[in-house]
């Protein structure tokens, strides 16, 4: 048996396009200027009163509960108000799905192992900076997922490549805000105290934070006279703070919120939502494996980025996998990456990209000049027949053959040091047909006319 047994309550910012229960943009960044995105609702002016629920949330909110093989509750979904003081929370409560008298809207799912409790949806507070005491509303309403998980974990390393995998497989639902985040209260108890000290550590923002703090309690808690309580992790001194005793769920007050409806959802829609759903990340590398014969460093590489693997396997239908694939982890990556940007935030469509490697096949295109046009196509791309007039590989034997004796007459010294054993020099000679031709010489036959033209 396990030392520790460790529970999680993970937060993720939704990605939806406006917040829970007004018409404001939902923006996550903490660049935007503050209180930019609001209304009176999601300031709480008094007498303003919530429109109805984002559907777009809700509908994400049962993906994740799907994806996470949870049961969905279609009846009597309640709102309650979650009543507490703080200063990021004037109207006196937070709107949730969870609380007394409610019932999630997923429940008892399983993800790699691990039992969910349950899921569900509920509304984000403003932030106040306790320092300034300034607050910003950008926040207040966004909604955020709430996944709570049986404490069925025994070490901070399997909660670490536990979240990994629930970030990424939420990734292929486009479910979380990939900017945002998660954060996670954590509860741990140690088998000092026959795990009946339950410690619950609030708001840690980051999977590197949780596993440092559970380490940190795991040694805290070990020599026994552990109180049941709620701690904070303070990143610095890396070390868990008491902040309470432990609450009880009756010091929130739940009560049904009155104007919110109480939700009832279409089981034909749940239906087609299940239908909708990707793979699993799991499935995806599985099938990158056996149906591509991809190696699993690549097919590894594909699958932690969804886009990525889309779009190779719509490559793939065209283009025979095992050439695709260099193409897509090596060129479109150093593409991207020299852009900074991430294929969702760019349009290149894999048309264009299939007819560019088609080209190079056809021998119409050099690799290198498919390469210098593939650097185009950052923010969009367009078709590479379009620019083919001023791209089109030269082949012409007479007119290459012309080329390489321009380079080896501009170019004595090298042709002298090739003919005296240094291979190298033969590497520069043809990096210059290749320059002055702006990358349109025809490699092969280039070569060829090098090496016949030296040799005389
Ligand atoms: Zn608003």
């Amino acid at each position: 048996m396990s030392d520790i047994k460790i529970g999680l309550e993970i937060h993720g910012y939704l990605a939806t396009h406006k917040k829970l229960f007004c018409k404001c943009k939902a923006s996550r960044h903490s660049k935007e200027k503050p209180n930019t995105f609001i209304c009176p609702t999601c300031t709480s002016q008094p007498g303003c009163k919530p429109m109805l629920p984002n559907s777009q949330a809700i509908e994400k909110i049962v993906q994740v509960g799907l994806m996470l093989n949870c049961k969905i509750n279609t009846k009597n979904l309640v709102w309650n108000r979650k009543h507490y003081s703080w200063p990021d929370l004037p109207k006196g409560y937070q709107d949730t799905m969870s609380g007394a008298y409610s019932k999630p809207l997923a429940y008892d799912g399983d993800f790699l192992g691990i039992k969910i409790l349950e899921c569900h949806l509920e509304e984000d507070p403003a932030s106040w900076n306790p320092e300034t005491g300034c607050i910003d509303y950008n926040r207040s309403g966004l909604p955020l997922v709430e996944i709570v998980t049986s404490p069925d974990f025994s070490s901070s390393q399997q909660v670490t490549d536990w979240l990994d995998k629930l970030v990424l497989t939420l990734s292929y639902i486009k479910a979380l805000d990939k900017n945002a985040g998660i954060k996670a209260d954590v509860n741990i108890s140690h088998k000092s105290t026959n795990f009946q000290q339950r410690v619950e550590i609030k708001n840690l923002s980051s999977i590197e934070n949780i596993k440092l703090a559970i380490d940190y309690e795991e040694k805290r808690q070990s020599p026994g006279k552990v109180e049941r309580e709620t701690r904070r992790f303070d990143p610095i001194k890396l070390e868990t703070i008491k902040m309470r005793s432990k609450e009880q769920a009756a010091d929130y007050r739940f009560i049904p919120d009155p104007d919110l409806p109480i939700i009832r959802l279409d089981k034909k829609q749940i239906e087609q939502i299940k239908k909708s759903l990707p793979e699993t990340p799991e499935q995806k590398l599985e099938k990158l494996i056996k149906k591509y014969k991809i190696d699993k460093k690549n097919a590894e590489i594909l699958y932690k980025n969804f886009e990525l693997v889309e779009f190779f396997e719509k490559v793939a239908e065209k283009i025979p996998p095992a050439e695709a694939l260099s193409w897509v982890t090596i060129e479109l990556l150093r593409v991207l990456n020299w852009n900074k940007a991430s294929l969702e935030q760019v349009d290149i469509k894999p048309e264009h990209f299939i007819e560019l490697l088609e080209l190079v096949k056809k021998n119409k295109l050099t690799e290198l000049k498919a390469k210098s046009l593939l650097n185009d196509f950052v923010p969009n791309s367009l078709p590479p027949s379009s620019r083919l007039k001023q791209a089109e590989t030269i082949s012409n034997r007479p007119e290459l053959d012309n080329r390489v004796a321009k380079v080896i007459e501009k170019n004595p010294q090298a042709a002298e040091d090739f003919l005296a054993g240094k291979k190298e020099a033969l590497n520069f000679l043809i990096g210059e047909i290749m320059k002055s031709s702006n990358r349109r010489a025809d490699f092969k036959t280039s070569l060829e006319l090098l090496k016949k033209k030296l040799k005389k």
